[in-house]
C-alpha cells in the first residue's frame, strides 16, 4: 500500500482511533509468533500500515466498509497473544484492533453475553459475582480476549470437564461482521458457528460472543511430585478418570523442566521431580489426599493450606500450564520451543511413554489431560530442545509414525497448523463473507492456492509474505 492510500484510508476514517506511530504499529502487529524459531525467522519483518480501534460495531462496520472500498487488507486482534502468527498482518493494512470493545452486557443463569474484545479474566470476574465463572480459559487468562481465544484457541483449563471450545455448547451464539461492499452483521448460532470459530478471523469479525457458564469455585492450587515421569502421566490420568472428584485443570510435566523453569515454585520441589498440576474444587481436597497417599503421591504444594509468606511472589498454578510451561521455559532458555500433540484415546499412554523413551530430555514431556469425545485424552505441549528445523520435523515425523497427531505451531496457515485438509465450511463461508480475500491474507490455503496438494511433504508459502513491510 502506497503513502496515497494510506492519507485517502486515514481520512476516510475520520472519527475511529487510528494509530499510525509506526513503533506502535509494529509493536500492535505482533503475536507470540516467536515461540517458534521457524516461525521468527519467516515473520520477524511483518507489520500493518494502521492499527484502527473501533468503540462498536457501528465503526467496525465503517472500518471493514471503507477497507472494501480501498482494497485494504484487514487482519483482527484481541490482545495479540496467539501462537502460530494468527493475528500477524501478512499482507500490512489495518490491524483491527478490538480491545476497545470490551463490555460485559448481560449475565444469565447459565450464559454471559460480551463484546468481543473482553478480557477473559474481567469476564470471569463478573460472572463471579453472580456465583458463576467461565467453563474454560486458556492460560492467558489475564491478557486474551473472548474473541481472540474463540477465533484463535483451542481450550484450556477447564477442557478437562468441558472439551475443546469447537465442542457442540462451548460457544452459544455469534455476531460477526462480513467484509463486504455493505457489510452485513450476522447471528450465527448452532453448526453455523462452525463457520467462523478457530477461523483466525479469515472470513468474518467477530463482534459479540454468547458463552455458557459454569458455577464458580474458589479452585485449589495443588502440585505432586514424582521421581519418575510415567509415574506422574499415570497419576494424572487417574485423577482425570475420577468420577467423583471435581478438578479443572490437570496436567503433568516432565523433570527436569519444573524445577529449571518455574522459578518461583522451585523451592518447592525437588530438582528430580516431574509433577502432576492441579486445580481442585475445596471439596474435593480430602478425598483427593486420600487417594493421593494411597497412590504414593507426595503433595509438594496445596494453597488451601499453605501460609500467606508461603503463597507470597508464587503465580497461580494454571500460570504453569497450557503454553505457560512453555514461556517460562523460554524466560530461561531462549532456545528451546515447542510442539503440540494429541495422544490419541485409548492407547495415550502407551504413546507418551513410546515417545518419552524414544526422544528422552531432547524433548522433556508437557500433557494437559481434556476431554476428547467423551474420552479422557492427553494434549501434548512438550518441550523441544531446538538445534535445527530438519531435526524439528524429525521430531514431528518421529511423532506422526508412532500415532500422535500433531498440530503444528511452526506454520502460520490454519490448514498446516491444523488438520492439514481443507475446511469446507470455512471456505465457502470466506467466499461469501470476504469476497475479495481481505481478511487476514495468506492464512487460510484452500483460499489463496485451491491447488495446494496436501499429499506432499512441501510447505506453504504465502507470495504477498515479499511484499509485507
Ligand atoms: P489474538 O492473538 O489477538 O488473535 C488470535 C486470532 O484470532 C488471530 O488470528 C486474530 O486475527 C483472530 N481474532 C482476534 N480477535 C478476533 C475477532 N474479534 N474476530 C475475528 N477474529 C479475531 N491458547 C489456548 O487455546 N489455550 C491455552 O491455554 C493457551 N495458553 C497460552 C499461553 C501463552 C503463554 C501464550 C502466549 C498463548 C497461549 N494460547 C493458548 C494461545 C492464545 O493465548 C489464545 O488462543 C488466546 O485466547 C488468544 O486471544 P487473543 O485475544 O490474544 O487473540
Amino acid at each position: 500500500m502506497n503513502a496515497i492510500d494510506l492519507d485517502q484510508l486515514k481520512s476516510a476514517l475520520d472519527g475511529i482511533h487510528v494509530e499510525d506511530n509506526a513503533a506502535i504499529v509494529k509493536q500492535k502487529s505482533r503475536d507470540f509468533f516467536w515461540y517458534s524459531p521457524v516461525l521468527k525467522r519467516e515473520l520477524d519483518h511483518v507489520t500493518g500500515d494502521l492499527v484502527v480501534s473501533p468503540k462498536n460495531e457501528a465503526e467496525v462496520v465503517q472500518v471493514l466498509k471503507t477497507c472494501f472500498d480501498l482494497g485494504v487488507p484487514v487482519t483482527p486482534r484481541g490482545a495479540g497473544t496467539g501462537n502460530y502468527g494468527q493475528a500477524m498482518p501478512l499482507s500490512g493494512g489495518v490491524v483491527l484492533s478490538l480491545s476497545e470493545m470490551n463490555a460485559v452486557t448481560r449475565i444469565e443463569r447459565g450464559w454471559a453475553v460480551a463484546e468481543a474484545g473482553a478480557v477473559l479474566a474481567d469476564i470471569d470476574r463478573k460472572t463471579r459475582e453472580t456465583g458463576q465463572e467461565l467453563r474454560m480459559f486458556p492460560s492467558t487468562y489475564h491478557t486474551a480476549s473472548i474473541g481472540g481465544f474463540i477465533a484463535g484457541g483451542s481450550g484450556g483449563i477447564g477442557s478437562i470437564n468441558w472439551g475443546g471450545l469447537r465442542d457442540v455448547g462451548n460457544v452459544i451464539r455469534l455476531r460477526v461482521v462480513t467484509m463486504e461492499a455493505e457489510p452485513r452483521v450476522l447471528e450465527l448460532e448452532g453448526d453455523d458457528l462452525q463457520k467462523v470459530m478457530h477461523a483466525y478471523g479469515t472470513n468474518g469479525i467477530i463482534t459479540e460472543v454468547t458463552i455458557p457458564l459454569d458455577a464458580a469455585y474458589d479452585w485449589v492450587d495443588v502440585i505432586v511430585g514424582f521421581d519418575d515421569y510415567m509415574d506422574a502421566v499415570r497419576f494424572a490420568d487417574l485423577m482425570a478418570n475420577q468420577d467423583g472428584l471435581l478438578f479443572k485443570e490437570i496436567a503433568a510435566v516432565a523433570a527436569p523442566v519444573p524445577h529449571d523453569y518455574f522459578l518461583r515454585h522451585k523451592k518447592l520441589l525437588k530438582e528430580t521431580d516431574s509433577v502432576v498440576l492441579l486445580l481442585a474444587a475445596p471439596h474435593a481436597m480430602t478425598p483427593f489426599a486420600a487417594l493421593a497417599a494411597r497412590e504414593k503421591a507426595q503433595i509438594r504444594y496445596r494453597s488451601d493450606t499453605a501460609t500467606d509468606e508461603e503463597k507470597k511472589g508464587l503465580p497461580p498454578v494454571y500460570e504453569l500450564s497450557w503454553n505457560h510451561t512453555t514461556l517460562r521455559g523460554l524466560r530461561v532458555d531462549p532456545t528451546i520451543t515447542y510442539l503440540q500433540v494429541l495422544h490419541r484415546s485409548p492407547n495415550h499412554l502407551d504413546t507418551v511413554q513410546r515417545m518419552t523413551e524414544l526422544l528422552g530430555d531432547e524433548v522433556p514431556g508437557h500433557l494437559e489431560f481434556v476431554r476428547f469425545d467423551g474420552a479422557v485424552v492427553c494434549m501434548g505441549l512438550p518441550i523441544v530442545r531446538f538445534t535445527t528445523e530438519e531435526r524439528l520435523d524429525e521430531i514431528i515425523r518421529l511423532h506422526e509414525d508412532n500415532g500422535c497427531i500433531i498440530f503444528n505451531p511452526h506454520r502460520y496457515t490454519l490448514e498446516e497448523g491444523g488438520m492439514k485438509q481443507t475446511d469446507a465450511v470455512q471456505l465457502a463461508f470466506k467466499r461469501e463473507a470476504d469476497p475479495n480475500g481481505l481478511l487476514n491474507p495468506g492464512k487460510m490455503v484452500a483460499w489463496e492456492n485451491p491447488d495446494f496438494d496436501w499429499d506432499t511433504d512441501q510447505v506453504y508459502l504465502f507470495p504477498g509474505l515479499q511484499d509485507a513491510r
